[in-house]
């Protein structure tokens, strides 16, 4: 069989960044708003600096206002919740993204809830999680996001396909299940407890990979002519590399994500137009 096609993230990323630039433009025109990202970072983790560089930085070039908020390693909960609680108040900020994890000593999961729904722009709330479930508006995760608009730039048919997803994660593996439900898929979510993996994803049309396992998806998983959406990240000395072993997939699948340049690109694209989607929703409930 030829060898799959390479979806190309940076390529799809690079064009949803090109569209928000200007739909971002055209909204600041019609309303006179400038969809505003506050990305909140607590301490000095290294990786997480480089995250949150990458996503000020980008937010700048699509044309909305950096409002980045920096507290040190040691704040206090209520530090964190005082701040959260003044970003939800402040209607120039569309968005805000509190870059995890947060130090040890901080309750991460009560500091998420303090940010309003139509502000969620990570889509990680119980109440964006809801919305999600029910199949309602609201903000999706960034990473889910961009696995459909990979599917959906490579013209994979979604609707009554067989999709597996490896991976129940809140962050990941759940949401992408839901979205993939919402557009009509059949979706079976699978997990470390899941019998005979590989078979069960021998009967998927898609398969999307968010394990944490490196490599762990075969040739052997996959049906001749499936999707392969790997959204794995691992760093060793050769570099990054997935949660699908690309070479022997490569073999069999039509269409894989390669890592990186496969789903990684596409989190910070849909992180800024879920910053512009909340603007869009503030101005709607301001009506
Ligand atoms: P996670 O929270 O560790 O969840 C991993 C999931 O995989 C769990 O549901 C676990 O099952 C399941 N699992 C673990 N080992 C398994 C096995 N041997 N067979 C079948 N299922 C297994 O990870 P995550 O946050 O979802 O992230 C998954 C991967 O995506 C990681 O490599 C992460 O770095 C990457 N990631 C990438 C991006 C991006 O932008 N590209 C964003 C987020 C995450 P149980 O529930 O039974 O434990």
């Amino acid at each position: 069989m030829a060898e799959a096609g390479i979806i190309d993230g940076k390529a799809v990323a690079a064009r949803v960044r090109e569209q928000l630039k200007t739909d971002v433009a055209e909204f600041t025109a019609r309303t006179g708003i400038q969809p505003g990202l506050a990305t909140v970072l607590v301490g000095g983790d290294p990786a997480s600096e480089v995250y949150v560089a990458s996503k000020r930085k980008m937010s700048v070039a699509a044309g909305m206002a950096d409002l980045h908020q920096h507290l040190p390693e040691d704040a206090t909960q209520a530090e964190v919740e005082g701040l959260l609680g003044q970003l939800a108040a402040n209607h120039a900020v569309s968005g805000i993204l509190l870059q995890l994890p947060v130090p040890a000593h901080l309750d991460a999961a009560a500091l998420i809830e303090l940010i309003p729904f139509e502000k969620d722009v990570d889509g990680l709330t119980t109440m964006s999680v809801g919305l999600l479930a029910q199949g309602k508006p609201g903000l999706r995760p960034c990473t889910p996001s961009g696995v459909i608009e990979l599917l959906d730039a490579y013209d994979v048919p979604v609707e009554g396909a067989r999709v597996v997803v490896i991976g129940r994660s809140e962050l990941v593996g759940r949401p992408v299940a839901q979205l993939l439900v919402n557009r009509n898929a059949t979706v079976t979510i699978a997990h470390s407890r899941t019998k005979n993996l590989a078979d069960v994803c021998r009967e998927a049309d898609i398969i999307v990979a968010a394990v944490g396992v490196k490599g762990l998806v075969t040739g052997e998983f996959v049906k001749p002519g499936a999707t392969v959406i790997d959204v794995g990240i691992h760093r060793g000395p050769e570099g990054l590399s997935g949660d699908a072993d690309f070479a022997s997939v490569s073999e069999v699948a039509s269409l894989v994500t390669p890592v990186p340049g496969g789903v990684g690109p596409m989190t910070i694209a849909m992180l800024l137009a879920n910053t512009l989607r909340a603007a869009e929703l503030q101005y709607a409930l301001a009506d």
